[in-house]
């Protein structure tokens, strides 16, 4: 069952299209993060699903009911917007009561919902706290059970952890993804953060100019991007354009790029292409030295002859970045397992990843 529908909903702010023509249905318990770049009409959408926006044309439901008439605490909706804080003279208890209170939930039935919620973020015994005397981490939880107090059919989370550290956001996050689950919460997240994204939705939508672009669960929308768009914006990416040459028995496609770069793709995503934009993971790509034995044994993949411009360690990852022909450069990431050392700027070594790693998209002209 749709626990949210929103169809052709379209937000204009003078000659400017917010939101254009969107649809969207998310089913009961659901958790969906909506990605995508500054601008393209995320926040417009979950303030017109929470009811603080009027969309121009177009209608939402919830729970199969219009909402399009109610005002936002009509809405049996649970918000945790960066600019909803906390209510800094009301105590942790009142805060979470708040919703209940406002929609006239019996007296009695709230201070064991309160203690209910609390113990579920883990902040049990802080009834009584005031909100400045909690750290930022606590206080997000405390947004959170006050979001979830009320029994939401839908929960908003606009960037529920920008606010954080990076190591307490990381926390968090693990956290925030149990509560959800745990109780079912049909939820849309939109965060900046694609890590935070794709580690919380059950599926991602991306956006773009106030439209979906792509929806897919996490690894569809990385693994198989519908278009350049996508790809770029989700994850790390090199990126080539060629004209393709050939087709082989082995069933890849070779394409060739104006530097004269030779890459091959796995036919079936590159054949109907003249002209394509290659994109290459820099997780996918091998660095092996130059004298080694074992590249022989490599099927289907591209070895191109490249040179160590920069090695940087980032703790877990190490990001290397190699010239290819043509002065192109490409980035690649390994994880740290100790062989860093033996890479030195000026290095040469092939850069290997299989043809089936390549994603295809087709481009309008080599130039
Ligand atoms: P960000 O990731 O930066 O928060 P977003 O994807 O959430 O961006 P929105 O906040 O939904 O984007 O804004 C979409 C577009 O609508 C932006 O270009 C923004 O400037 C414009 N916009 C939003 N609210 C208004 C408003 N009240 N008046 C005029 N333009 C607005």
């Amino acid at each position: 069952m749709n626990v949210l529908e929103l169809n052709d909903v379209t937000k204009k702010y003078g000659e400017f299209v917010a939101v254009d023509n969107l649809s969207l249905q998310i089913e009961k318990g659901k958790v969906v993060s909506l990605l995508g770049p500054s601008g393209c009409g995320k926040t417009t959408t979950l303030r017109i699903i929470a009811g603080f926006t009027s969309p121009n044309s177009g209608t939402v439901q919830i729970a199969g009911r219009d909402v399009g008439h109610l005002r936002p605490y009509e809405r049996n909706v649970g918000l945790l917007f960066q600019d909803y804080a906390l209510f800094p003279h009301m105590t942790v208890g009142e805060n979470v009561a708040y919703g209940m209170r406002y929609r006239g939930t019996a007296q009695s039935a709230i201070p064991s919902r309160v203690k209910q919620m609390l113990s579920l973020v883990q902040l049990v015994g802080m009834e009584d706290r005031y909100p400045r005397h909690m750290s930022g981490g606590q206080q997000q939880r405390v947004a959170l059970a006050r979001a979830l107090a009320i029994d939401p059919q839908i929960v908003l989370l606009d960037e529920p952890l920008s606010a954080l550290d990076a190591k307490l956001r990381l926390e968090l996050r693990v956290e925030l993804k149990e509560i959800l689950r745990s109780v079912g919460a049909t939820t849309i997240v939109v965060t900046h953060d694609q890590d935070e994204a794709l580690s919380l939705g059950d599926e991602v939508v991306v956006m773009g100019g106030g439209k979906i672009v792509q929806r897919g669960t996490p690894t569809q929308i990385y693994e198989a991007p519908a278009d350049t768009f996508v790809a770029e914006f989700v994850g790390r990416s090199n990126w080539f354009r060629g004209a393709s040459c050939a087709q082989s028995s082995n069933g890849t496609t070779l394409f060739v790029t104006k530097e004269g770069i030779e890459i091959r793709v796995k036919s079936e995503l590159g054949r109907q292409h003249d002209t394509a934009d290659l994109c290459v993971r820099p997780e996918n790509v091998e660095l092996v030295d130059f004298a080694a034995s074992e590249l022989v044994n490599i099927k289907d993949a591209n070895v191109l002859s490249s040179k160590v411009l920069d090695v940087a360690s980032l703790g877990a990852d190490v990001h290397v970045v190699v010239e290819l022909p043509g002065k192109s450069r490409l980035l690649v990431i390994r994880k740290n397992d100790g062989r860093t050392a033996d890479l030195v700027p000026g290095q040469p070594v092939w850069a290997v990843f299989p043809a089936s790693s390549v994603l295809a998209f087709e481009a309008p002209n080599v130039n």
